[in-house]
């Protein structure tokens, strides 16, 4: 058994075969003297052992602040949970005191942040920090954690892990400070790890190199990985699902390869017209018109309604429900939209060369 495994936790002694996490119909809201901000509209998804999730979507659709719920990590108030469950290994978390939320944070869902210079505590060494975690919640010697902290930045590739123990943050460059970011979220072996946007802040070379690592720690740990990203090209390689997220909802959810070959939702349509093309040199990239609402007042029905080229008077009307495409769409793939099946079989490279389609009813489209 690996010894920095606590044997003594139940839920390792036996096997779980369901999805290590569920997050069921979350709501979540901020009240704030502005009004309430409706941040999480019926967020679903789940992901199992040895898989990656990608949740994406523009700045405030709700991809972080579900990542932090789940980690128990929003402060209440202003933040409120107003229905829905997210269950680790079965269990309810949300009914669960402060205390047993801190013991799940870290040890079995841990998170790397998107911003590693502010995560990282600028007076203590990177080591020491690393250590620390280890010292604090699996009681280990002083010793014996910065001997564990080298080996988890040797891990990370860190070179010369052992000398930089003790260099502190601003001596790390950007890309080496995420490796520590990485190291440290893996100290307590977390059977479920959240990157938020990992590489927002690094360039595309040291971006792969990340994601390359991620791949291959999860990979080798059989970790649950759940990656938060606004880019639709950076999952590629990396995810098995992807759920896109808009207005504080998943909108789309499917495997990835269905997702780039036939987008259900005409805001995925948006994000991957809107990707850089070596094909297309020199043409101005597409991009979705607006911006994303307002999520203290919602537009009535979809919430996409304004932006979206497909929108017609039921959409204004209505909230589209998640539609289950058939089988042959792949295995439980949903859209939140009130024309899915119509959407899904438009040819994605005429939408991508920018014409316009025309559907059988002549309509809009
Ligand atoms: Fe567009 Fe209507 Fe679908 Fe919303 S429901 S995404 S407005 S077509």
């Amino acid at each position: 058994m690996d010894p920095h495994i606590d044997s003594n936790e139940p839920h390792r002694l036996y096997e779980w075969t369901g999805p290590l996490l569920e997050v069921e119909d979350l709501h979540l809201e901020f009240r704030t003297r502005a009004g309430v901000v409706r941040a999480l509209n019926g967020v679903s998804y789940q992901v199992a052992a040895g898989e990656t999730l990608a949740i994406l979507g523009e700045s405030g659709s709700g991809k972080s602040v579900s990542a932090q719920a789940v980690l128990g990590l929003l402060e209440s108030p202003p933040a409120y949970v107003t229905a829905g469950r997210i269950r680790y290994r079965g269990e309810d978390l949300l009914p669960l005191s402060p205390e047993q939320r801190r013991q799940v944070r870290g040890k079995e869902i841990a998170m790397v942040f998107q911003d590693s210079l502010s995560a990282l505590n600028p007076v203590f060494p990177v080591g020491w920090q690393i250590a620390e975690t280890l010292r604090v919640r699996r009681g280990l010697s002083k010793a014996d954690a910065m001997r564990r902290a080298t080996e988890l930045m040797d891990l990370v590739r860190i070179p010369a892990a052992r000398q930089r123990l003790r260099d502190y943050p601003h001596q790390f460059s950007g890309g080496m400070r995420q490796r520590a970011m990485i190291a440290m979220a893996l100290a307590l072996d977390p059977p479920v790890l959240i990157a938020d946007e990992p590489t927002t802040a690094l360039d595309v070379t040291v971006q792969a190199q990340i994601m390359e690592l991620l791949a291959e720690l999860q990979r080798e740990r059989n970790m649950a990985l759940i990656l938060i990203t606004h880019d639709l090209g950076v999952v590629a390689d990396i995810a098995d699902r992807i759920a896109v997220m808009y207005a504080g909802r998943v909108v789309e959810h499917a495997d990835v390869q269905s997702i780039y070959a036939a987008p259900a939702h005409p805001y995925t349509r948006g994000l991957l017209e809107s990707l850089p093309r070596l094909d297309q040199k020199g043409h101005r990239l597409p991009s979705i018109p607006g911006l994303p609402p307002s999520l203290l007042e919602l537009p009535s029905g979809c919430p996409f309604h304004p932006r979206c080229r497909y929108a017609q008077r039921v959409c204004v009307e209505q909230i589209p429900v998640d539609q289950l495409l058939p089988a042959a769409r792949s295995e439980g793939r949903t859209s939140a939209c009130h024309f899915a099946g119509e959407i899904v079989n438009l040819p994605v490279a005429d939408e991508t060369a920018g014409r316009s389609t025309t559907d059988s009813r002549g309509g809009l489209w």
